[in-house]
Parts: structure tokens; sequence; C-alpha cells
């Protein structure tokens, strides 16, 4: 008996989650037809018609998988074959403990990998609304930027009104424009195996008074005016802009992206700086780099004046400026039900961003959920979910009924979402053993959960 190809699942979205559910899903045997409207429509933070573009920063954070929960995630979608990390992982650049990476041959490596899978068709073109009603099963992962039309459309469905808060992107600027006789390359406690990753980032100094005239120059720079609608938006705390940092305490930055430990400044032996602004290299070529946790909604003009006053930028010339961005989630725990399909029209799963979670690895990580679910829903098997020890399943657990509905905002994934470990010492452990115990813990029950023997015949 010849079986019978599935009815292909739709994918609407060509980001980091949807590339990331496309690849999963055909890799199980079902067709997957990718929709993604760029070119054809544009958003305010893509520049290419590549599926998975980077959009800010281009750091997957770090990378390592026993003390921290993103390089867990990253370890979950390397065991899984996740096309993001892999592509991530040939793409690398020099970042310390990073995972910081080549945009460009990033991007167009996953979007020529699945133009060649035989089950992938990418359909470029702007889903307006509500998909046909005859398409069985679709993944929307429209990112925080879905466009205006379908974002309409999904609000009417569930009679919610969509979240949205403020996200904000950092300054790029050419590298041949920083004065290196002020600058120095030097990861932060020179972490790092080789000596690229060691000297990964470079580092503009500031004594006090240079710090108190920069936070001067912050507080009076004109900002982007907001309309209406735009008040009542919260701001991401994770992605606040220096200038709302600065105006919760003249010392906020200095001991956040501006803080100066593990760094010394070989230009003046012996002194401490009050505070260093950090640039991480942006591309492989060496030639760009971004400033660390810089994001700003200041005025263009008001913008390069300022970050102009930072020692070693008098002179940058900057690729590209900070900006400011409205962000679109559904209210997942209200929504959502445990497999990531809107309770209302189960028919449409969610993934990515725009389901609440925060980042480009936790974006690609639930495209990598939802794809393998939908597939497995077409395939005919029940496919549990992730334990909720593991980070992906940690993630799932937070964004489809762990959070609270009625403040829920976006997350990254952290070591706050999994489950406290059952501890032998009485909770006297201290953090490093702690982080390994999580990731340990995790690692076996993310391997069981992938073990063919996890999906059982529906
Ligand atoms: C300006 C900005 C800066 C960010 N900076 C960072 C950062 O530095 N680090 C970080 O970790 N995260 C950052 N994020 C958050 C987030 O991680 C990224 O947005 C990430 O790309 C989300 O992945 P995604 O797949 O959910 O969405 P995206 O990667 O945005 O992909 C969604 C895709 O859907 C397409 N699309 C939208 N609507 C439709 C439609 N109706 N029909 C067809 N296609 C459609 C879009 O063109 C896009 O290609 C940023 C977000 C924004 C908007």
């Amino acid at each position: 008996m010849t079986r019978q190809t599935p009815e292909p699942i739709h994918v609407i979205g060509g980001g980091l989650a949807g590339s990331e559910a496309a690849w999963q899903a055909a890799s199980m045997g079902v067709p997957v037809v990718l929709h993604e409207m760029r070119p054809e429509v544009a958003t305010f933070a893509h520049t290419t018609d590549g599926l998975a573009e980077l959009v800010c920063s281009n750091s997957f954070r770090s990378d390592d998988d026993e003390q921290n929960a993103v390089g867990l995630l990253h370890w979950e979608m390397r065991a899984a074959r996740g096309l993001v990390i892999a592509a991530a992982d040939r793409h690398s650049l020099p970042a310390g403990s990073a995972l910081a990476i080549d945009r460009e041959p990033f991007s167009a490596e996953i979007t020529a990998t699945l133009a060649a899978h035989p089950l992938v068709t990418i359909a470029r073109g702007e889903i307006a609304g509500l998909p046909p009603a005859d398409w069985s099963s679709v993944i929307v992962a429209t990112g925080p930027l879905t466009s205006p039309a379908l974002a309409e459309a999904v609000r009417a469905l569930t009679d919610e009104r969509a979240l949205a808060f403020f996200d904000a992107i950092a300054p790029i600027v050419h590298f041949e424009s920083i004065d290196l006789s002020k600058a120095w390359f030097q990861s932060r406690y020179d972490k790092g195996d080789t000596e690229a990753e060691r000297t990964a980032y470079l580092n503009c100094p500031m004594d006090r008074d240079e710090y108190e005239a920069f936070i001067d120059a912050l507080l009076a720079a004109e900002t982007a005016e907001f309309k209406d609608w735009e008040r009542a938006t919260p701001y991401f705390e994770g992605c606040l802009p220096i200038e709302v940092m600065a105006e919760r305490g003249r010392d906020t930055l200095r001991h956040g992206p501006m803080k100066p430990v593990g760094l010394t400044n070989p230009h003046t032996p012996g002194r401490k700086p009050h505070a260093v602004v950090q640039l991480r290299r942006d591309n492989a070529l060496g030639t760009l780099y971004n400033i660390v946790g810089f994001q700003t909604k200041m005025k263009h003009g008001a913008q390069t004046q300022v970050l102009r006053t930072i020692p070693g930028l008098e002179n940058a010339a900057f690729a590209r400026l900070g900006g400011i961005h409205r962000n679109t989630f559904l209210n997942s725990p209200r929504l959502l039900d445990g497999r990531m399909r809107l309770k209302a029209a189960p028919r449409l799963r969610f993934a990515g961003q725009v389901t609440g979670v925060e980042g480009y690895v936790e974006s690609a990580a639930m495209g990598l959920l939802a794809g393998r679910l939908a597939a497995a829903e077409r395939l005919g098997r029940d496919l549990a979910a992730p334990p909720e020890t593991t980070a992906t399943g940690a993630l799932l657990r937070h964004i489809t009924g762990g959070a609270d509905a009625k403040t829920f905002q976006p997350m990254n994934v952290n070591f706050g979402l999994f489950p406290p470990l059952e501890d032998v010492r009485g909770g006297r452990r201290g953090r490093r053993d702690r982080y390994k115990g999580y990731t340990d813990r995790a690692k076996a029950d993310f391997a069981a959960w992938l073990a063919p023997e996890t999906v059982a015949a529906g």
C-alpha cells in the first residue's frame, strides 16, 4: 500500500521561528508552504528578503550550556537538529562566551537550505487576514512586527486587545571610524578559548567627569515622539533605552551596560575607568561594531551628537542608528493551549515572538517546537510537550499557563522558569552548582523527549 502524502502545513512568516518550524515539519516528512511577505511588503526593521533575518544585534547571547539558560536552549536546539542553530554555529564570530553571528551568510544559508528542501515551498506574499478556511494546519510565526491586517484579524478572532510594548534597537558603528588610541580590544574578564574570543569587544573608557557629562547629554537629548495610542505602552524591562535607564538614576548605566568591571585599559595603566561602553563585532569582516545594550529612542540628530561624546567615538560613522518599534504579542496564557494552538481556532498554532517569548533564540526554539507538534499532529501521532524541566518546556509552560495572564509580558528564558531541584542538601547549593543541576537535568529530560518512543501512535 502506498502512503499518501499528508496535506501541507502552512507556516506564515519566514523569520527565526517560521524558518525553524518549516524545517522541523519537513524533516518529519510533512510538506510545508512557508509564506513570507518580504520583499513584497516590508517591515520597519527588516532590510533584506532573506529568511531568518536578524533585525538588530547579531548575538544569540551566552553559549554556556552548563551555567546559562539560553546556552541550554542552544544545546536543546542542537540536539533536535535545528536549522537555525546549525547555521548560527557555521557562521559564528568570535565573541567571548557568547554566540555571535555573521548575519548575512547565516540568513542566506537558511534561505537556500529551505528553498532546496523537496518538501518546502516558499510562497512570497502577505497573508492579509485569517488564513483560508481550507488550510487545516497553520503556524503563525509573524513576529513582533506582524502585519496590521493579520494582527487585526487575530485580534477580532480572540476578542482580545492585543498587548503591545516598546522595543528599542542599538546603533552600529563603522570600525574604521573608532579611535583606537582611546578604545581597546578585550572581552570582559578575558573570557574565551581563543585570542579572537578574548579580544572580541572594543571598549571605550570614561572617567567620572566624562560619564557625568554623558548622562547630562543623554537626559537633555530629544527623543522620538509618541503617538496617542503609544503613550500607555510599556517598555520591555530587558531592553530599556539608555535614556530611560538614565532617568531611573544617574548610576543605573554604570551598573548596567556601562559597567567597568573585568576590563583593563592598556592606554592608562593603573587607572580604572569609571564606566565603559562596549562594542561587539557585528560581521565576519570586522568592519561593523554594535554598541552593546545601547538601545535608544533619541532622535537621530541628538543620537549622533550624544554618542560622539563617548571617548573613542568622537568621529564615529554610523552604519545604523538606534530606533524604537512597537511589539505585538498574544496574551498566550489566556489564548493558547498547552500545544501552542489558539483555543478559539485550534487549526491555528502560534510560534516565535508573537507568543510572548523574547529574543532570537527563544523565538527559534518556539518555532522548533511548533513545527514538531504540528507535524506530529498531521501524521496522527500524539507528541507530548517537552517536560518543563527543559529550557524549551519551561518556556512553553510559561507562555501557555505558567505566567499570570493579567500581567503577561514577553519573557527571555531563565532559570527562574524551571521547577526547583529536589535538593538533597536542603536547598543550600551554591549558584553554580544549582545551575549545573538544572542543565544536567534538562539535558537528560530533553534527550528522553526527543527519543522516538515519546512519539506514540495516535
Ligand atoms: C527592531 C527589533 C529589534 C530586535 N532586536 C533583538 C535583538 O537584538 N536580540 C534578540 O534576541 N531579539 C531581538 N528582537 C526580538 C526578536 O527576537 C526578533 O524580533 C526575532 O526576529 C523574532 O523572531 P520571529 O520569528 O518571531 O519573528 P521575525 O524574525 O520578525 O519573523 C517574522 C516574519 O514574518 C513576516 N510577516 C509578518 N507578517 C506577515 C504576514 N501577514 N504574512 C506573511 N509574512 C509576514 C515578516 O516579514 C518576518 O519575516 C528584536 C525585534 C525587533 C522588532
